[in-house]
C-alpha cells in the first residue's frame, strides 16, 4: 500500500506548534502534529494563571490558552497524533519520522518545536510545591511574590538575571549556589553583588522546600563545606540551573549549539537541513516566553510555505 506523504509535519504542540500548525492548515497544507504523549500543549499546561499572553486582560489558564490553540489548528485542518517521536531521516525531500508507537510517516516539510525541559532539583517538596511557590519562570511568576522572600537557586547567567529582576517584587532576595565561585559572567556577578537587596549563600545546596496549604514557607539548607544545616524562610522558590533542549532524538541530523539548542540561519527559522525548521524553546535560551514561541512557529510555518511552494515549481 503507498504512504501517505504529508506536506508538513510538526513536532510538538507548545505554543510554537500549534501556531505553525494554524499557519499552515490556513494554507492549506493540513498538517499533522505530532504532539507528544506525556505532555501535549507543552509546558504551558503545568501552569495557572498566564498574564502576559496578549489578548486576555484577565489573564487565562495555561491549559485553557493551550486547549483553545489545539482546537483553533484542528479548526483549520490540523490531524494530531498524541504520540511521541523516537527517530527521523531528515535526508532527502521525503523525511521520515519514527514514533514511539511504531507509526512511520512521512512528509515534505518538517517544524520542530519540541521546546526544552527545565532542570529539576530533584529535592522533597520540589514537586508537591511546584506552581504554589516554587518556580522555573522569573519573568512568569516573579509577579507573584510580592513583599515576600524569595530564593533563586544557581550560579549561571539565568540565576543572577533572575536574582536581579526579582527583586522588583521580593522583599528579599537569596541567591544559594552550591559552589563559591560562578558560572555566570563578571559582568552579570557584579550587577547581583551590586544589589544591595540580593545576599548570598554560597557553599550552600537546598535539601528540601517545605510548605502548607497556602504554599511554600521555608527551605532547608545545608553548608557543603560545613555540613552545617540550617532553615530559612521563603515564600518563592525560583530554580535557575539550566534547562535541557528536547533535541536527543535527531541524532546529529540537525546542527546544534553547544548546548543541544537547534541553529536557525540568520533571522529565519531554517535548519542546516532543506526542509526542516525550527520554534520555540527548542531553538531559544534567550527569551522562552509563549508568545515569542508562538511569534517564532508562525515564522516557521511561513518559511515552510516557501520551502513548499519552491519544491512544487521545481
Ligand atoms: C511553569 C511554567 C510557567 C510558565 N509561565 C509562562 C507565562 O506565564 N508566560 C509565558 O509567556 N511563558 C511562560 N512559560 C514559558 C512558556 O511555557 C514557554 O516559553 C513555551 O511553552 C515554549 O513553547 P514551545 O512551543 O517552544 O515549547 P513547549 O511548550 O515546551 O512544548 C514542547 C512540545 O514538544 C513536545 N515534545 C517534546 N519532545 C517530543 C517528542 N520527542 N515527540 C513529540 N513531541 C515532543 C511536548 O510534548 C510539547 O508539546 C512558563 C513555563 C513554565 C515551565
Amino acid at each position: 500500500m503507498k504512504q501517505t506523504v504529508h506536506d508538513a509535519i510538526v513536532i510538538g504542540s507548545g505554543p510554537a506548534g500549534y501556531t505553525a500548525a494554524i499557519y499552515l492548515g490556513r494554507a492549506g497544507y493540513a498538517p499533522l502534529v505530532i504532539a507528544g504523549a506525556l505532555t501535549p500543549g507543552g509546558q504551558l499546561m503545568n501552569t495557572t494563571e498566564v498574564e502576559n499572553f496578549p489578548g486576555f486582560p484577565k489573564a487565562v489558564l495555561g491549559p485553557d490558552l493551550m486547549n483553545q490553540m489545539r482546537e483553533q489548528a484542528e479548526h483549520f485542518g490540523a490531524q494530531i497524533e498524541y504520540d511521541d517521536v523516537v527517530s527521523v531521516d531528515l535526508s532527502g525531500d521525503i523525511k521520515r519520522i519514527t514514533t514511539d508507537g511504531g507509526e512511520e510517516y512521512q512528509t515534505r516539510a518538517v517544524v520542530i518545536t519540541t521546546g526544552s525541559q527545565y532542570r529539576k532539583l530533584e529535592i522533597p517538596g520540589e514537586r508537591e510545591f511546584s506552581g504554589r511557590g516554587v518556580s522555573y519562570c522569573a519573568t512568569c511568576d516573579g509577579f507573584f511574590f510580592k513583599n515576600k522572600p524569595i530564593v533563586v537557586v544557581g550560579g549561571g547567567d539565568s540565576a543572577m538575571s533572575d536574582a536581579d529582576f526579582l527583586t522588583r517584587f521580593g522583599s528579599s532576595v537569596t541567591l544559594i549556589h552550591r559552589r563559591q565561585g560562578f558560572r555566570a559572567s563578571k559582568i552579570m556577578v557584579d550587577r547581583a553583588k551590586a544589589n544591595d537587596k540580593i545576599s548570598f549563600l554560597l557553599d550552600s545546596v537546598v535539601t528540601r522546600i517545605n510548605g502548607d496549604g497556602s504554599g511554600v514557607t521555608s527551605l532547608d539548607v545545608r553548608n557543603t563545606a560545613t555540613g552545617q544545616q540550617s532553615n530559612i524562610p521563603a515564600n518563592g522558590v525560583f530554580v535557575a540551573i539550566g534547562f535541557t533542549p528536547q533535541t536527543a532524538f535527531f541524532n546529529g541530523q540537525v546542527d546544534l549549539d553547544q548546548d543541544g539548542y537547534i541553529l536557525v540561519k540568520g533571522g529565519s527559522t531554517k535548519t542546516s537541513v532543506p526542509g526542516v525548521f525550527a520554534a520555540g524553546d527548542v531553538t531559544d535560551k534567550i527569551y522562552r516566553q509563549a508568545i515569542s514561541a508562538a511569534g517564532m512557529g508562525c515564522r516557521a510555518a511561513l518559511d515552510a510555505q516557501e520551502y513548499l511552494t519552491s519544491l512544487d515549481n521545481r
